[in-house]
């Protein structure tokens, strides 16, 4: 097959780009079936990097693996707590990709965004980030993430809606759960700011999911603490008919575990409380 004829639009500028015999090409994609990185294959067979990856991309699995042994449990449970509030899944079985897509508000979040980007590429998996409109997107193909993730969170149907609904919470270590919370705090939550002095008064944590809202109180009352929940009604000229539940910590309660997480939105309130 001709790969240069793919289309009138793309030929002009695949002209630039160096002519390879398709055999060449045909060598190439096998190198990276077979797990050679694409920038190892343009290194053995001398063809540039760009052009490994125009051929050859789509039959890359590299990085697949991201090394967990590599996190503290803080940082194991910040990711997963970060997933649970606004991650989701990938699991294409078709094109054999899996892993986890994670979703930023573009303005407000970049702090986050590159937190969890470092996270990965200390794992050894380098991920970029893409923009959505007003959300930052990255996706981290990886299916032993998937795997890792489906230890602590699985999907569950109620009332015809598809949650997300941790697994086993009860038995989490102490340092994940701090992470965990810390995590979800960063997705779904918010660090009520003392605007005169450094430092903070609560948080609150908005969800529409009732099992996460319950297993939540459950594993803050496990850290000695003490939430609120109240549930809003969907107004009436909402098109969402679902109830959203607000789950908040006083400062007090939040005061006593603010200095052993994980967690940008209160880093960003300046709050003195020694880092554990
Ligand atoms: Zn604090």
């Amino acid at each position: 097959m001709d790969c240069f004829s793919s289309g009138s639009s793309a030929k002009g500028k695949l002209r630039r780009f160096e002519r390879m015999t398709p055999e060449r090409i045909e060598e190439i994609q096998r190198l990276v079936k077979n797990g050679v990185s694409l920038r190892g294959v343009a290194r053995e067979t001398g063809v540039s990097y760009s052009a490994v990856y125009r051929h050859a991309k789509q039959f890359s699995k590299r990085q697949t693996f991201v090394d967990f042994s590599v996190f503290s449990e803080h940082e194991l449970g910040y990711i997963v707590g970060f997933f649970v509030g606004d991650g989701s899944r990938i699991a294409e079985t078709r094109s054999g990709h899996y892993g986890a897509r994670f979703a930023f508000d573009a303005k407000r979040d970049a702090e986050i965004a590159s937190l969890l980007q470092r996270l990965f590429r200390k794992a050894g998996k380098s991920v970029t980030l893409y923009s959505e409109g007003t959300w930052l997107a990255m996706k981290v193909y990886s299916k032993n993430l998937l795997v890792f993730l489906q230890g602590f969170v699985r999907y569950a149907k109620c009332d015809g809606e598809v949650h997300k609904v941790l697994v086993n919470s009860l038995n989490w270590d102490r340092a994940f759960a701090l992470g965990f919370v810390g995590g979800l705090i960063d997705a779904d939550g918010h660090v009520y700011k003392n605007k005169r002095h450094a430092g903070h008064f609560g948080i609150a944590i908005t969800t529409v999911n009732p099992t996460l809202t319950e297993q939540l109180v459950d594993l803050l009352n496990r850290l000695g603490l003490k939430p609120k929940v109240s549930e809003v009604k969907p107004c009436r000229t909402s098109f969402s008919r679902k109830m959203t539940y607000i789950l908040r910590l006083g400062k007090a309660e939040f005061g006593k575990i603010c200095g052993e997480m994980i967690c940008v939105k209160h880093e960003e309130c300046g709050c003195d409380a020694k880092r554990f």
